[in-house]
Order: C-alpha cells, then structure tokens, then sequence
C-alpha cells in the first residue's frame, strides 16, 4: 500500500518539513505535493522526523517554526533525514537585552454566551468537580489515610450521591527537611494551596503525625482558609482547622484513628453532598495546559489545537495556566516580548533566571530534556521542543506569572513556572487553582489525577486509535487533513465546557487511573 507522501512545514521560511506518513517514507519516494513537489528522499524518513528541502551548506541553520533549531555540522543534501546527530544545538538565549513587552499582542475580542454548569465555592472559584480531599502534613500518615479512605468509600460514599469521590493527597514532604531553607517556601505553599483548590469546596480536613516538621498551623496558617469560612454562621463557628493528630494521646490503637478520620470526613461529606451544580460563565474555567511524551507532532497538531482553544478561553475571560520551564526556555524573547506589561516580562526572567540557577547548582546541561523518546519521535533537541511547546500558549498577550506553588489571582493567559516534569508540572498547577488540565502527549502515556479531570489530546491518529480508550481527543486529525487546526481547537473548547460540567468523563477518570501529586522541593533534605 502507498499512500500519497504527505511532509508538514510549520513556517514560510522553514528549510525542513516534518514526515507525515504512518510509518514514514523510503529512499527514492517523491514528494507530490507542497512542501518540497519533485524533490526524492535520498534515506528513508521515519514519521514525525525531518526531511531537508534544500540543500544545507556546513554552518547554516537548519530552520523550523522560522527559527534556527540548530546549525548543520555538515553539508545536507535535499531530500536527507536531518536526525539530531547533523544538528548543533544554538546555545541558549542570554537573558540580557531581551524585548521587554515589545511585541504585546492586541487582545482579540471578548467571546460571549459559554458557560458550565459548576460547583461555587464561598471564595469565588468554581469547582469542576465535588471532591473531599484530605491534607496531610507529613508522609508517615499516608497508609492510615489511604487505609481510611476505603472505609469512606465503602461505608460512606454510596450515602453522599452528590459527591463525586474523596482522594488522599499524600506526598512524601513534611519529615526530615530543611523546613527553614528559603526556597521550602515551594512546597510548602504548594500543598497549603492545593487543599484549598476549587474542587474541593473549602472543606479542608487535615490528617497529621505529630512530630513532623510541617505541623498542620505551619501548614495552613490562621487566615489561610478564611476566605473559604463566609459561607455561613456555622462554618465561622467551626473556622478552625480540622486536624486528626495520629500521636494524640486520646488515641488507643490503629482504629481509633481510622475512625477519627472517618468520623471527621462524615461532617465535611455532608456539607460537600449539598452543594449542587449551578450555571457559571466560562470565564470561571482555570485550565491548566501541558504536554508530555511529546513528538515532532505534538508541536504541529495538538499543541497549536491547544494554542487555538487557549485563546478562546482567553477571550471567554477564563485563566489559562502555560508551564514547563524548561521546555519554553529557549522561546525566552517570544515570551518577553508578548508580555501584557514590562513587570510580567520582568517576572518571567525572573523565573527562568531563578530556573537556569537551580539547574546550575545541580550540574544539569541542556541535553538532560529531550528524552530518548522525544529523539525517536523526531525531536531533535530542547530548541526544536520548545517551539513546539509554546504554541499551546496561543497568541494572547501574557497577563501574569506565578512562581512555582503559588495561587492564581488574575485571568488571561498565565505562566505558571514549574519543571516539566508531568506530575510536578500538574502538581503545580493544581496549587495554581487548575479546575482543568489538558494535556497533550504524542509518544502517549496514561496520566491522570485524582483532583482534576485530565483531558488527553493525541497528537497522532495512529496513537488515538491504538490508546481508543485512554485518549479523548484525537488532533492527529490535522497532520491528516481531514481537519483543521481551528476545528479541533474549537472541539476541545467545547468538550472542555461538557467535562467541566460533569457531562462528560475523561478516560482516565472513567478508568481510574491516578498519578501520586509530586511535590518540586528545591530545598535540601536533611
Ligand atoms: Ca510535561
């Protein structure tokens, strides 16, 4: 069987295209249609990897999204695999003299009339699902939690119809830190936020050991749920925190304190359970956007889909979180430049500035991200992903930034700095307030989290047809040409709006399938 050869070029002044054939194209095919008509493959090309379509002399650029991905280190004749080993890697981008808000895209017009039906919370925020979520302080308690958590299922649950489940968020803070080290601010403030995210309607139960470091009022200082305990009289009567202490002397054996957790969450799971879905405006939606197992199509189907629905949410008044440090790294001037205000752009170096330090100090090199699946996926290197990656921030102008666990207080488009790191990353933006996540993967991998629905985005046809029922969206479509990029883009919005709403279940909810929160702790270990 041959299909017609089928080659992708993101950018007029691109002197290579990405293979869009299944199973890429042999030596000696010749390419039919734009870009690169008449030209013949002198190797065979795997799909999603490069094909020069013109000669490139030793020393020139090899260009991809219109910007240099690397230099070639020797003379590529047209129609050759342009494979990483031919590439040198552009050093990174200083962060001197960067274009301060230069470029500050002009906001396109306000789009009126979506909403979803979501849960209101007494602070403002608006839960995409009704979750009890129980706080802990330090990672010893996990396995009483846990053991806990399969009575409130069983014994509890089938009572509280209006309750979509209750997760243990446990992670392996809390004991031996150096609680003190300035940068514990991370992920201390990262769990303190994540237990107030939307989804969990303020009802913040704390489970604690006793002797650890991060004691539960450290945890979650007086006033930090205040602005959850306006709901009513009572709940200002009970405004101080719930906490179970393990080591409490009242306890008499591992049942007591089970049952104490039990007992506890029975009080929280009522006041969840009476909580009903009302109709908000999109504009409450806070989606956290991210990619992992990424390929060259990621950066050519579902990541500009992505970008697409990005800036419909935008101009629907909803937050959108963007992430990934260092996958956005080497796009520093586009991001400076596209900031809202010179303060924004000032934060964003910032961040990346505090990031390049971090990965100094452990003696990590730029060659540490792209992974060997990204290599065989067609990824050359970090440049090559990075362009790639941004283009799910679509074109909106950047409005804010927030450092790695702390809280959204604004809409627009966001960057949230944070590792890569799938579960880091998503651990992150859940502390961020995502009521949300969209995540795109090419090479595919079956995240998900317990807190938020994930909603999965095949950048390949191939991939959603063999992951059927592990990815929701298929924008494979689009290297296809069966659908374009704003048609997918528009899908997603839309399938966004049904699963905030509860209509709609991802597959990994439907599956279960629940990924550990990961906590990004830059402080030292003791
Ligand atoms: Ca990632």
């Amino acid at each position: 069987m041959t299909a017609v050869a089928h080659t992708i070029r993101m950018h007029a002044a691109d002197n290579v295209a990405i293979v869009g054939n299944d199973g890429g194209l042999d030596a000696g095919t010749t390419l039919i249609n734009d870009p690169g008509a008449g030209l013949v493959l002198r190797d065979r090309v795997p799909q999603g990897h490069k094909v020069a379509l013109v000669d490139i002399p030793a020393g020139a650029p090899v260009l991809r999204y219109g910007v240099p991905i690397g230099q070639a280190l020797k003379h590529i004749e047209a129609g050759c695999w342009v494979h990483e080993r031919l590439l040198q890697m552009p050093d990174a981008r200083g962060l001197v003299d960067l274009p301060m808000a230069t470029a500050t895209p002009v906001p396109q017009p306000p789009l009126t009339g979506h909403t979803f039906e979501g849960f209101r919370n007494a602070d403002g925020s608006v839960g995409t699902r009704n979750i009890l979520a129980i706080t802990q302080t330090v990672q010893c308690v996990a396995g009483v939690v846990d053991f806990a958590v399969q009575r409130i299922r069983s014994e509890l649950l089938p009572r509280y119809p209006q309750v979509d489940g209750v997760v243990s968020l446990a992670h392996g803070y809390g004991c031996g830190v150096a609680i003190d080290a300035p940068d514990a601010v991370v992920p201390i403030r990262t769990l303190r936020n994540i237990s107030l995210n939307p989804n969990f309607g303020g009802e913040v139960m704390v489970v604690s050991l006793g002797c650890e470091k991060l004691q539960p009022e450290r945890l979650l200082p007086p006033g930090s749920l205040r602005s959850f305990q306006i709901r009513d009289d009572r709940a200002a009567a009970e405004a101080s925190l719930d906490v179970t202490c393990l080591q409490d002397d009242a306890h008499i054996g591992f049942m007591s304190m089970v049952d104490s957790i039990v007992r506890q969450a029975d009080v929280h799971l009522q006041r969840l359970n009476a909580r009903r879905r009302t109709t908000v405006p999109a504009s409450e939606l806070v989606v956290g956007v991210q990619c992992g197992g990424s390929d060259a199509f990621s950066g050519v189907t579902a990541n500009p889909a992505v970008g697409f629905c990005t800036d419909l949410l935008v101009r629907a008044g909803a937050s959108v979180l963007f992430s990934e440090t260092t996958e956005v790294r080497d796009g520093i001037a586009q991001l400076t430049a596209r900031a809202a205000t010179t303060e924004v752009a000032q934060a964003l170096v910032r961040e990346v500035a505090w990031y390049d330090a971090y990965l100094q100090r452990g003696g990590a090199d730029r060659s540490a991200n792209t992974t060997p699946g990204n290599k065989a996926g067609g990824l050359s290197n970090i440049v090559e992903k990075a362009m790639g990656s941004i283009v799910k921030s679509g074109s909106a102008p950047i409005s804010a930034v927030l450092a790695p666990g702390e809280k959204l207080r604004s809409k627009g488009l966001v960057y949230n700095a944070t590792p890569a790191s799938d579960f880091i990353c998503g651990t992150l933006q859940l502390a961020a307030g995502m009521n949300l996540h969209v995540f795109t993967t090419g090479r595919g991998t079956p995240y998900g989290l317990a807190e938020v629905p994930v909603v999965k985005v095949a950048t390949r046809t191939d991939l959603a047809r063999r992951w059927h029922d592990l990815m929701d969206l298929n924008a494979g479509t689009i290297a296809d040409g069966t659908q374009t990029i704003e048609q997918v883009g528009w899908q997603l919005f839309h399938l966004l709006l049904d699963m905030a709403s509860g209509r709609q279940r991802t597959w990994a909810e439907r599956w279960k399938l629940h990924n550990a929160l990961v906590l990004f702790n830059p402080a030292p270990v003791t």
